[in-house]
Parts: structure tokens; sequence; C-alpha cells
């Protein structure tokens, strides 16, 4: 099978990234220190790369979702696998994502982390499938805004395939 098509460079990307952990150190510079959560495994390279960019001080952890299928059909229930291992009550939480795309993943992820009393809670997405929107969810820092195609690469995959690729790329259905 081809390489997926390029559709987000990793000069662009590493770019991007740059920018992003600019603006949040900004924005967290007078908070004690962020959490970030990471939601595995697609945010794996993105959180790796934006923590190491931040100036402020963190902490990492994880959590792990998955979504509900009926047969292939995705019905937008939201499951939790692996959950944080520390608390975060009291705690300026930052959740990182690698898409949204209906928006039912981030939605339950906030409602959930929510109800744990943290200080704050915000939401940080390399990318969005902006017209895939089923529930609203507030995204405070977006990397990349794409169409409603399916994407792999920098820990994007498909069918666990291409995930360490550099690059965002789009795998063509005919190839
Ligand atoms: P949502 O709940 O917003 O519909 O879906 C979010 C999750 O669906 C993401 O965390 C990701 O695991 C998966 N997902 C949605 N679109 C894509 C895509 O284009 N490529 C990959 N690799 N995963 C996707």
């Amino acid at each position: 099978m081809p390489n997926p098509k390029t559709l987000i460079s990793e000069e662009d990307i590493k770019a991007r990234v740059e920018e992003l952990a600019a603006q949040i150190s900004l924005d967290y510079a007078d908070k004690e220190e962020i959490v970030l959560v990471g939601v595995l495994k697609g945010s794996f390279i993105f959180l790796a790369d934006l923590s190491r960019r931040l100036s402020i001080p963190r902490h990492i952890e994880f959590i792990a979702v998955s979504s509900y299928e009926h047969g292939s059909v995705r019905s937008g229930a939201v499951r939790l696998v692996m959950d944080v291992r520390r608390s975060i009550e009291g705690k300026h939480v930052l959740i990182v994502e690698d898409i949204v795309d209906t928006g039912h993943t981030l939605h339950y992820l906030i409602d959930m982390l929510k109800s744990r009393n943290p200080a704050s809670i915000r939401t940080c997405t390399l990318l969005h499938k902006e017209h895939a929107t089923e529930v609203d969810v507030k995204i405070d820092y977006l990397g990349f805004a794409i169409g409603d195609e399916w994407v792999v690469g920098y820990g994007l995959d498909y069918d666990e395939k291409d995930r360490t690729l550099p690059y965002i790329g789009v795998i063509n259905p005919d190839d």
C-alpha cells in the first residue's frame, strides 16, 4: 500500500505545536502547575512534543476511553477503560486529544473530569473535523481544522497502522 498522502507536513505540525505551547505557557503562567491529561492512544506523540515545549510546571496523566459500537456503527456512547492515577481535585486540568470528530469523546471526558472538582478544565486538540460535530464541545486550543476524512500519523492510526508516521496523512480508500 502506498504511503498516505500528506495533509499536514512534519514542519507545519512542529511550528503549530510550538505556537500552542507558547500560548498555553502564557495562559497558565501564574498557576502553580498544570495537569496534562492525554487521551490514549492517539495523543501520545502530540502530548510528548507539546509537554516538552511548555515553559511552566506540568504533571502528565493519561486516560483511555473506547467508543461503544453496534456492529460497525459507533453509537456515540463512550466508556472509560483507564483512569488517571492522581486526584485532579483543585488542579488546573488540560485535556490533550489527538482529534475531535463528532465531539462525543471530549464531551464525556469534560463531564467526567469536571465532576471531580478541578480548579479549572480546558481542552486542547491537534485536529478538529469541524463539519462532523454532533455535540458541541469547547476547544480552547486547536492545532488544525480539517475536513471529514480519515487521517493517520503523528499518533493516529488506521487499524493500529501508521501511528509513527511523522506527518498527518490521508488514507485513500481506493489505494
Ligand atoms: P469523537 O468522539 O469526537 O467522534 O471521536 C474521537 C475519537 O475518534 C478520536 O479520539 C479518535 O480516536 C477517533 N477518530 C476520529 N476520527 C479519526 C481519524 O480521522 N483518524 C483516526 N486515526 N482516529 C479518528
